[in-house]
């Protein structure tokens, strides 16, 4: 009897893992490879903020949310869409639950529990998961891996890299590939931040008082872009997912010259109606406290219109209420990478043949965010993490005769 056909993953993030819970379940031997001491770790950080898996949108609209999205993550995402997550995780013991805003999360709210079970279903597969061994060379058929006992060539029949991008490298993934696939004529489009904070200089005294003070039911707009959500202050600047959902236009905007983001205090009011209340106010209140009764704006956005242009209010209530309606923010930077939720740029995709294979490099495959993709916070990132790591799993297949995988996928 031949021997199974062997694949060697290095990443044991959700793309790497998913593939090889694929690749053991059609017959191939797969041995998962990590440079850390412990598996999945930024899926559990993810997990830290309840793990929001997916999102439960229709398709058009969420396809919608992916700048820019490469026609080759749009079809892997038909061919695993959100209700083929969703019906995974309940496999797993983990049935899911759509929240506030349409986002899906697992019953426990957690990654734990979802890592604990598939890990036990990969042992079962006869996954072979090997910690502490870091990528450092791939020569053609084998991968150089350094371990805690020295270097050792792996050979094997497929190849997957599901290293991941860049941002919080304390989790494992740091962006080291980079170099070492470029040296090899891989073409990668820097790495970059996304879904990252942004930097605002803002007076001492509003940063002591402020910092970790939310903005709730808010707008922010940049340049044509407008996105409704909630903000945090911070001690430097703004993090939070309406500002998240604007990475890909503040990154280019503060590359060029520095961003005017625009923040409307009450996206639900039209100007004319903010001007109405605010018309109402008794002549004796101060500015403030007309802010607060008659808009119930909070002390931290009240403050934070104060910050905007010269730290005071105009005095005249139209010109106060278009500043609610329209506050403009110096924006002077972007939060650096390793402070980023996620990573924009990666291997580009006129790298890849078919079946996410390296054209440079045939044998191997490529999944999950060191991909050149990025998507906002709200369930996107894991959901194409998890169908690029199918679709990996698949050209895989493909290669080495295995049996397709069994599941139709289900409908969005
Ligand atoms: C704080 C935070 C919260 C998040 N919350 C969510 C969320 O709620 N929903 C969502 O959709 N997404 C979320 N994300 C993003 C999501 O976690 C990632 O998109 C996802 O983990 C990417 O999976 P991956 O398998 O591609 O890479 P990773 O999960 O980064 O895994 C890559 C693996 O490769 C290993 N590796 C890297 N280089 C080497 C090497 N040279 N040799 C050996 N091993 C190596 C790393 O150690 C790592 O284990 C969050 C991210 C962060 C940071």
């Amino acid at each position: 009897m031949s021997r199974p056909a062997a694949v060697a993953i290095v990443g044991a993030g959700p793309a790497g893992l998913f593939a090889a819970e694929r690749l053991a379940a059609a017959g191939a031997a797969v041995t998962v490879y990590d440079r850390m001491p412990s598996p999945a770790r930024k899926l559990l950080l993810a997990g830290r903020g309840g793990l929001n898996l997916t999102h439960s949108e229709p398709r058009d609209a969420f396809i919608g949310r992916y700048p820019a999205l490469p026609p080759r993550v749009s079809a892997a995402l038909d061919a695993f869409p959100p209700a083929a997550l969703r019906a995974w995780a309940e496999g797993l013991g983990e049935p899911t639950f759509v929240g506030t805003s349409g986002r899906v999360f697992p019953r426990a709210f957690k990654a734990s529990p979802l890592v604990r079970a598939w890990l036990a279903r990969l042992a079962g597969l006869g996954v072979r998961l090997v910690m502490r061994h870091r990528l450092v060379g791939i020569a053609p058929q084998s991968l150089v891996l350094e371990g805690p006992e020295g270097r050792s060539d792996v050979s094997f029949d497929a190849a997957l890299l599901a290293l991941g991008g860049a941002s919080w490298p304390r989790m494992g993934s740091d962006g080291g590939w980079t170099s070492l696939l470029e040296g090899l004529g891989v073409p990668v489009a820097p790495l970059r931040p996304s879904n990252m904070g942004v930097d605002i200089a803002w007076s001492a005294d509003f940063a002591a008082r402020f910092a970790g003070s939310p903005l709730k039911a808010v707008a922010f707009s940049l340049g044509e872009r407008r996105v409704r959500g909630e903000a945090v202050i911070t001690a430097g600047g703004l993090e939070g997912g309406a500002i998240y959902a604007l990475s890909t236009a503040l990154r280019e905007a503060v590359a060029e010259a520095g961003a005017r983001l625009a923040l409307d205090l009450k996206p639900d009011l039209s100007p004319e109606a903010v001007a109405a209340r605010l018309a109402g106010a008794r002549p004796k209140d101060s500015l403030s406290a007309v802010l607060k009764k008659r808009l119930s704006l909070s002390p931290q956005a009240v403050a934070l219109l104060r910050e905007t242009e010269g730290g005071t209010l105009p005095r005249d209530l139209p010109a106060l209420a278009a500043r609610v309606k329209h506050a403009v923010l110096a924006v002077s930077g972007v939060r650096p990478l390793d402070r980023a939720i996620s990573t924009a740029g990666g291997v580009r995709f006129d790298a890849l043949g078919e079946g996410f294979e390296l054209a440079a490099l045939p044998g191997i495959f490529v999944a999950g965010e060191m991909l050149d993709w990025e998507a906002p916070t709200g369930g996107y990132l894991l959901q194409a993490t998890f169908a690029t790591g199918a679709a990996a799993a698949a050209g895989i297949a493909a290669r080495l005769g295995l049996p397709p995988d069994a599941d139709t996928a289900p409908d969005w």
